[in-house]
């Protein structure tokens, strides 16, 4: 199983299930950002969106996603103020052009954005800019490993270990994989060798009976990590439980910001009431991103949802596993 949307993208988009035989069955897990936010977190996006004035900057895919009840490309376009920016630099200049207005960040993703969420509101402090907000809702990798390998409902013998991810936290992570679990793990990049250079040595681990945590992606991935990218996010953020998208509250899978930097929290300075969240109709993409169905298994899949209605977030991400499935062929089957 792979743990990152872009691994999910290569293995469809290079045809890797295809290549493989079939003693090999290549699963995708909860790695893509948009897809595993929870419909409960997406709700609270919208409520802030009402707030009087406030301006909402986020990454182009959130934008399309379903809610319970509404999408922020709906709220857009019945008038507010939801603007795509391509990084945290474009939300802290829209925050420095309007100083009077609220500036509110939705930030998504794993260890690989939260550093450069936390070098924002850094630089919003160091800058003086007060009308900078985040809304957190980011995401650790390894506990929700574990928790998919505690729940017992997919069997798996190898991880593909995410490889953006692992460039900031390192292989170290993973050490309680091979160890607790006795399941084999391999670090990879995102080019169609690298992936199969990595099964070829979860292949070898799984032969041997040797499970370990190796890396496949020397290039872009050091066992201790990026020291720096920790520090940053880390000096911001703390750990708390996160929610994820068909899994639910993950202990420890979250990161909130720290105290001192609370007056930058959307989460804390606005009151959000979201309402009940409710999932959308039909969509399996909860039951997907525990690797217990694939796109093939939705009924909805290329009837009712298809990239330009989408149903549900796996339809909407690029690095959606309904997405990747839709544009690059099935191959679900080996
Ligand atoms: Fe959800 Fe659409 Fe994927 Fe079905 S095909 S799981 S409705 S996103």
């Amino acid at each position: 199983m792979e743990f990152c949307g872009g691994h999910t993208v290569s293995i469809a988009r290079y045809g890797i299930r295809q290549l493989l035989p079939p003693t090999i069955k290549m699963l995708s897990g909860p790695g893509c950002p948009v897809c595993v936010t929870a419909n409960a977190d997406l709700d609270k996006a919208i409520a802030l969106a009402s707030f009087p004035d406030v301006i909402i900057t986020t990454f182009g895919d959130m934008i399309k996603v379903p809610a319970s009840r509404s999408s922020l490309q709906q709220v857009k376009a019945q008038g507010g103020d939801i603007r795509i920016v391509y990084s945290t630099q474009d939300a802290l200049e829209i925050a420095r052009d309007n100083p009077g207005r609220p500036v509110v960040f939705i930030g998504i993703g794993f260890e690989t954005t939260a550093p450069t969420v936390a070098a924002s509101i850094l630089q919003a402090e160091q800058q003086g800019i007060d009308n900078y907000y985040v809304l957190s809702q980011h995401k650790l990798c390894p506990p929700v490993i574990k928790a998919l390998l505690d729940s017992g409902e997919v069997k798996l013998d190898g991880i593909v270990c995410p490889g953006h991810v692992s460039a900031v936290i390192g292989s170290h992570p993973y050490d309680f994989i091979p160890r607790d679990y006795g399941i084999a793990c391999v670090v990879s990049g995102f080019e169609p060798l690298d992936i199969l250079l990595c099964v070829d040595m979860l292949v070898a681990q799984i032969e041997n009976g040797k499970p370990e945590v190796e890396i496949a992606y020397r290039r872009g991935v050091r066992p201790e990590g990026n020291r720096v990218a920790l520090e940053l996010l880390y000096k911001v953020f703390e750990v708390c439980d996160g929610n994820w998208r068909g899994i639910g509250v993950v202990p420890g899978s979250g990161l909130k910001l720290r105290k001192e930097y609370e007056s930058y929290d959307a989460g804390h300075v606005f009151r959000i009431e979201p309402g009940e969240p409710v999932e959308p109709k039909g969509c399996i993409c909860g039951d997907i991103l525990r690797g217990v169905k694939t796109p093939l298994d939705c009924r909805l899949f290329k009837a009712a949802c298809d990239p330009e209605h989408p149903v549900g977030p796996c339809m909407v991400s690029a690095e959606g596993s309904c997405a990747a499935c839709y544009q690059y062929g099935e191959g679900y089957g080996g």
